[in-house]
């Protein structure tokens, strides 16, 4: 299974969500980088199998 986990932004302070999406490659971990959607900062960079996901985070609830 993969993970998840919310994170800020560096550069333009926009949130966001990291996401692994394992690919189940047997010995293939490589590390991966995830870059902003807004200002394409790195935002994280894992060991992984499959490749890395970073997805802004649409917050409803401060409007
Ligand atoms: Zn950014």
């Amino acid at each position: 299974m993969g993970w998840d986990y919310d994170t800020q932004c560096k550069e333009c302070g926009a949130k966001i969500r990291v996401t692994e999406r394992p690919m189940g490659v047997p010995g293939g971990k490589e590390k991966e980088q995830a870059y902003c959607p807004k200002c394409n900062a790195l935002v994280a960079e894992h060991m992984t199998d499959g490749f890395i996901d970073a997805r802004l985070i649409q917050d409803e609830s401060e409007e």
